[in-house]
């Protein structure tokens, strides 16, 4: 079905900073590219956000009947901890400190990124390629950029020139800043860098000789600088223009920034007809952050094994608390939030398991059709989920009013309703099915509650063989029991 013939999407662009009808490069098909995680610790729940935005926007463009290739890579090495190119690789400071590979970081965190994408049902993307994969990409775009004249070598390193580049072209045309601004603004680097100017950007890094991951090429051992890789493997998958770039709103700048200056200088074509830029997620009204203990990760808010929140929420509400907002918005991450989304999520299910025992009339005194398109009319704005919901919610209303008879529907009518009820909530927001999956959450904890208490009571008739065995083999099933001041907790892994 090729829905997208009737159906207007308008999309926000946030190089235009307006919402521009969405016209694909070749008919019927889209190009997408999501930058992914860095993939040094546990996905962050700001990042499963930006993430979860997108997939929603994935699965409406398959709704609409395009044949979408949506590429969202894996940053396993290259990005830096400063964005000045100063600093370690994340990746590698990782696996210092923890004193493995850098590799067994990247795989560790790799899985755990995909098993919180799985739980909260995510489609996974068409191609998932990894920085490392493409290194010989890279060496090949930084060897064109510098033959174009846009990128200098300085002792093993390759830098990209912002300024040389800024004369025949716009830096900063996304992210709305002028060079002179930038010039203004960047403290100097007290010697530390080779650059000619500090806001030049590493294409390649020279290896120290106690760096790890490392790789030959034409300037030395070392490696990619991290907005790089987003430009070798969007072009090498995508092409060089392709309709739809997104990201977190703090990708931006400098990351996009430098891909779009990368990809003129290498090919002389702006990579992106629209960019999109998901907003960011804070909890209790402030940011979330490491070092405020304003944080919560995806799996403490499923188990509810955590002290921000009142209970566990299921993958359904945490997905239905996400659609509430628009993605351009700043969204609040809340106890009272969540409790609400709950409430709404469980009101659509209860009706819409009902609609099967309805019974039909030989006419509507509603107009189902025009429901539907006002549902379609939402998401082609820009993909506008919260009124999308309000929109589904007036579907459970009509189904209410035909239960109680103040309202009918002809048999035609209530297959629309349960059709497209279903499509929008499933498919397109990407909420489960299962009542039973929904309350896993709940339940495990409540279990793992049980066994805790029984454990207390051998532990005080002293019978530590038993409290032993119960913490023994919860922990080889993957949940690890702690114990504290406060009481025992635990940790699913
Ligand atoms: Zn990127």
């Amino acid at each position: 079905m090729q829905l997208y013939k009737d159906q207007q999407l308008k999309i926000y662009n946030s190089l235009t900073g307006e919402k521009e009808v969405f016209k694909t490069i070749n008919e019927g098909h889209v190009g997408m590219y999501v930058c992914g995680p860095t993939v040094y610790s546990n996905v962050h729940l700001g990042n499963v956000r930006t993430f979860m935005s997108f997939d929603v926007i994935f699965r409406y463009l398959k709704h609409l009947g395009y044949k979408v290739r949506y590429v969202r890579n894996i940053t396993d090495a290259g990005h830096l901890e400063n964005d000045a190119d100063v600093g370690e690789d994340k990746i590698t400071k990782k696996a210092r400190l923890e004193q493995i590979e850098p590799m067994e970081v990247v795989q560790r965190y790799t899985v755990d990124f995909h098993n919180i994408l799985n739980t909260l049902n995510f489609l996974p993307p068409s191609i998932e390629p990894t920085a490392t994969g493409h290194i010989i990409e890279q060496i090949e775009l930084i060897s064109t950029i510098i033959d174009n004249g846009f990128g200098y070598e300085v002792n093993g390193s390759v830098y990209f020139d912002v300024h040389k580049f800024n004369e025949t072209n716009d830096y900063g045309k996304l992210s709305k800043r002028k060079l002179e601004d930038l010039i203004h603004n960047t403290r100097e680097l007290d010697g530390q860098s080779d650059k000619k100017n500090p806001q030049d950007f590493a294409l390649w890094k020279k290896a120290e000789p106690q760096h790890i991951m490392r790789w030959p090429s034409p300037w030395g051992d070392g490696f990619p600088g991290w907005h790089l890789e987003c430009t070798a493997m969007s072009t090498k998958y995508l092409g060089e223009t392709f309709d739809i770039h997104g990201g977190g709103m703090d990708l931006k700048f400098p990351h996009h920034e430098c891909e779009i200056a990368q990809n003129e200088a290498a090919i002389g074509k702006s990579p992106v007809n629209y960019w999109m830029h998901a907003n960011m997620l804070e909890m209790n009204g402030q940011r979330m952050s490491k070092s405020t203990g304003n944080i919560i990760n995806p799996n403490e808010l499923l188990s509810g094994n955590n002290d921000k929140m009142s209970k566990a929420y299921s993958p359904s509400v945490i997905r239905f608390f996400m659609a509430q907002s628009s993605y351009r918005s700043v969204l609040d991450l809340t106890d009272d939030g969540l409790k609400a989304s709950e409430k709404g999520y469980n009101r659509l299910m209860e009706a819409m398991a009902l609609i099967s025992s309805l019974k039909a009339s030989g006419s509507s005194s509603i107009n189902i059709n025009e429901w539907l398109q006002k549902c379609y009319d939402a998401m082609n704005d820009d993909f506008n989920t919260p009124v999308l919901i309000a929109n589904l919610f007036e579907g459970a209303k009509f189904i209410n009013q035909v239960k109680e008879g103040s309202a009918t529907l002809t048999v035609e009518d209530l297959e629309i309703l349960k059709n497209s009820l279903n499509t929008f909530a499933f498919d397109i927001l990407g909420l489960l099915k299962d009542a039973e999956a929904q309350s896993g959450g709940d339940k495990l904890a409540g279990t793992v509650d049980v066994l805790i208490k029984l454990r207390q009571e051998a532990r005080a008739n002293k019978d530590f063989a038993l409290s032993d065995q119960i913490r023994d083999e919860l922990a080889s099933i993957g949940i690890v029991l702690k114990d504290g001041k406060d009481g025992t907790t635990f940790t699913v892994n």
